[in-house]
């Protein structure tokens, strides 16, 4: 792309934000040991006139050039706590629902205030809400260490994304006292025919559970991964196999589906949870 072409797309971006055509897709996360759907994952879309939906890594760099991603990120975690409080206030089993930050917001100032600001004001409690980074932007230490404890005191979960991408550091999960790692896709890909990575995954789940952290697998596409990692005891799972993103309102859809099923009295008879 051009420079011409980013300054259009850019002039673009400004107008779909002030015009309210961003959204929130939503892909549920698995208990493993329950099935159970215990969280959704809120990934941001545009709906671009032309080029129709367009990926987050797009958004972010618009947002990024454009100056506008503060407004963006505060946008997608009020939509995502609003969204949150809605399902509950439907009768839906209570979700955690999870948001990623870049490193801008990270690093802003009074996120801490402004988390806090955001739950009284949608008025969802804060162990709903889960704030995942990557360990890019957590890299700069003291500052990230001041930052994560404050959040924490609020009471949101705090989650480790993309482990395993690129350099990892188990040390990231006890330093900044993580509740959940998020183990990267390409992880999860390459477990299945590299020895050494399944010893990694292996020694990772073993330092995790010593430290009180759960952990999640991402990208999940095949039956043989999910069986290989709930075998590793992998405590939850997203992916394809289990469902794509999806609107709000489809996810209610599921939710409403899987309380009828558990509730039917076919289930009942069958001596299910
Ligand atoms: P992520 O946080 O690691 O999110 C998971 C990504 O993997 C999502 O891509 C999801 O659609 C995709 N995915 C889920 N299951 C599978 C699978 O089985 N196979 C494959 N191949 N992919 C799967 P998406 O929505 O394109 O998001 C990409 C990245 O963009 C996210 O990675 C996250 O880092 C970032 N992102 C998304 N929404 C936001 C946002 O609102 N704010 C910020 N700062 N970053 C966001
Ligand atoms: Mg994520
Ligand atoms: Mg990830
Ligand atoms: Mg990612």
């Amino acid at each position: 792309m051009n420079q011409k072409e980013l300054d259009r797309y850019v002039r673009d971006f400004h107008q779909a934000v002030v015009n309210q055509q961003l959204s929130l897709y939503y892909q549920p996360l698995y208990d493993l040991r329950t099935g159970k759907i215990i969280g959704a994952e809120a990934l941001v879309r545009w709906n671009h006139h032309e080029r129709g939906l367009l990926p987050p890594e797009w958004i972010l760099l618009l947002a990024e050039k454009s100056g506008l991603i503060h407004l963006v990120e505060e946008w997608v975690i009020r939509t995502a706590c609003k969204q949150n409080k809605a399902w509950q206030d439907a009768g839906l089993p209570p979700l955690v629902t999870g948001v990623n930050l870049s490193s801008y917001t990270l690093e802003s100032d009074q996120l801490g205030s402004r988390i806090q600001a955001i739950l009284n004001e949608t008025n969802l409690q804060p162990h709903y809400l889960e704030l995942e980074f990557t360990e890019d932007s957590t890299r700069d230490g003291e500052r990230t260490i001041e930052i994560l404890a404050e959040l924490k005191r609020i009471g949101v979960k705090i989650s480790l994304d993309d482990f395993g991408k690129g350099y990892s550091s188990i040390q990231h999960l006890s330093r900044f006292a993580m509740n959940k790692l998020k183990i990267d896709q390409s992880c999860v890909r390459e477990c299945m025919s590299d020895v050494t990575q399944t010893t990694v995954i292996k020694t990772v789940m073993a330092m995790a559970r010593s430290l009180d952290v759960q952990v999640t697998a991402e990208g999940v596409e095949t039956q043989e991964q999910l069986d290989f990692l709930w075998q590793l005891g992998c405590d939850s799972a997203q992916g394809f196999w289990f469902s794509e993103p999806m609107p709000a309102e489809d996810l209610a859809r599921v939710l409403k589906r899987e309380e009828r099923f558990r509730n039917s009295a076919f289930l009942q008879l069958n001596g299910g949870q």
